[in-house]
């Protein structure tokens, strides 16, 4: 009998964190590999945020905060969600988390219960489907399909609500595939959510500025301010400003949702690193000005590397809207033969292909829910994609 509990037995470690593993110990061995399965900017955090961090350390900011967060984070993140989404919201709706991933796992843990269904649209993020299983709820998956630019349609939202769904989780930018919504997509989401008074709505906003349309969407609750009271925002300075060892994620959402992430936090965590805090108020409160330079150069990475997929036999990439990953479809690979007689059955046989032969890591569409596909990261330089790509493509030309 197992000492773990069934809640736990139920999940399977994250494949993200798994491929760093892996690639740490191949790196180990020795040899010599294209990594294409990162999942953080490649990027260090700005000289100024640095600063901002030693510069608390100095002050003596070392000790226990706010469970919620300081008052002074709080209120730059309030800041910057009038700023930039045009939200409001006051401190006392605003909590501190060790990540968006963490914003994301406590929101569902004080809210879920078993029965409750949480709608996720794939291909997902890894985590949402077994941090909904972690808290005994019951993750309901949404084929998106490539020819809708993997975006979650109205129909189909309609058609996955129950009476039981208590969530549904939207993320866009969207990590795998990098789908992103106009405002007329949003509105549409919200003409059905709004005939759903029970389904509430978690955004997870990570990848926000990390995007190559024109012009961004308006923000769902700007869209559908009625939607307000049942929203949890998601979102944290990981990406935007390449601060993803700092752990700092936030929610923003109402009042009572907040305080059970409040109660939840201060038996658990207690407040985020202090210094951490101090930095990401120094990130918020100061205009991003190497964002710019940044997204420039995710569009180029991206560029070069749908070019250079599409001209890969049995590879089809889509250029993505907004974050740093490509979801390329490998169906023309399925059912080829290795020079060692293996037939590749599955997008997981395929990315082990690819690393073995190939020295290239990218990650199974398996795990994001929607199969033959591979993710493969842009968040790394102009010549690292570049080498990944003919190393997939002297791979691909070894099949038979
Ligand atoms: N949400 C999505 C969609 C992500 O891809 C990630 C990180 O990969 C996170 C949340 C976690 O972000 P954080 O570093 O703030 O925990």
């Amino acid at each position: 009998l197992s000492r773990i509990s069934t809640r736990i037995r139920r999940i399977k470690p994250s494949p993200s964190s798994a491929a760093a593993d892996r690639f740490a110990v191949l790196r180990r061995e020795g040899r010599d590999i294209v990594n294409l399965a990162i999942g953080e900017p490649d990027f260090d955090t700005p000289a100024h945020i640095r600063q901002a961090g030693c510069d608390a350390i100095e002050r003596g900011e070392t000790r226990y905060t706010p469970v919620a967060g300081t008052l002074e984070l709080r209120q730059a993140i309030a800041a910057k969600l009038a700023r930039e989404n045009g939200l409001r919201y006051d401190p006392g709706e605003i909590i501190v988390t060790c990540g968006a991933k963490h914003a994301l796992f406590n929101a569902l843990s004080v809210t879920v219960e078993q029965g409750h269904e949480v709608i996720v649209p794939a291909p997902y993020w890894v985590s949402y489907p077994d941090m909904v299983l972690a808290c005994d709820g019951a993750p309901v998956t949404v084929a998106c399909r490539e020819e809708d630019d993997f975006r979650l349609t109205p129909e189909a939202l309609e058609a996955a609500i129950t009476p039981a769904t208590r969530w549904l989780v939207l993320n866009s930018p969207t990590n795998p595939t990098g789908t992103t919504y106009t405002t007329g997509q949003l509105r549409a989401l919200a003409d059905v959510l709004l005939r759903h008074p029970q389904v509430m709505v978690l955004l997870d906003d990570i990848y926000e500025h990390i995007r190559f349309d024109a012009a961004a969407p308006q923000h769902l609750l700007v869209v559908e301010p009625s939607l307000r009271d049942r929203t949890l925002v998601v979102n944290g300075v990981s990406k935007t400003y390449a601060m993803t060892g700092w752990r700092i994620g936030y929610a923003a959402g109402p009042k009572d949702i907040i305080a059970a992430l409040d109660m939840l936090q201060s038996q658990s965590t207690s407040g985020v690193c202090s210094v951490s805090q101090a930095a990401a108020v120094v990130a918020l409160n100061t205009e991003a000005s190497f964002l710019p330079d940044w997204v420039a150069l995710y569009r180029r990475r991206r560029d070069t590397a749908v070019r250079m997929l599409n001209e890969i036999p049995g590879i089809r990439a889509r250029s993505p809207g907004g974050a740093f990953y490509l979801y390329p479809h490998c169906g023309g690979l399925i059912g080829k033969r290795t020079p060692a007689g293996k037939v590749l059955e599955t997008d997981n046989d395929v990315v082990i292909h690819l690393l073995e032969a190939g020295g290239v890591m990218v990650l199974a569409g398996t795990a994001y829910g929607v199969s033959p596909y591979f993710r493969m990261s842009t968040a790394t330089s102009v010549e690292q994609i570049e080498e990944g790509c003919r190393r997939i493509a002297k791979a691909v030309a070894e099949l038979r």
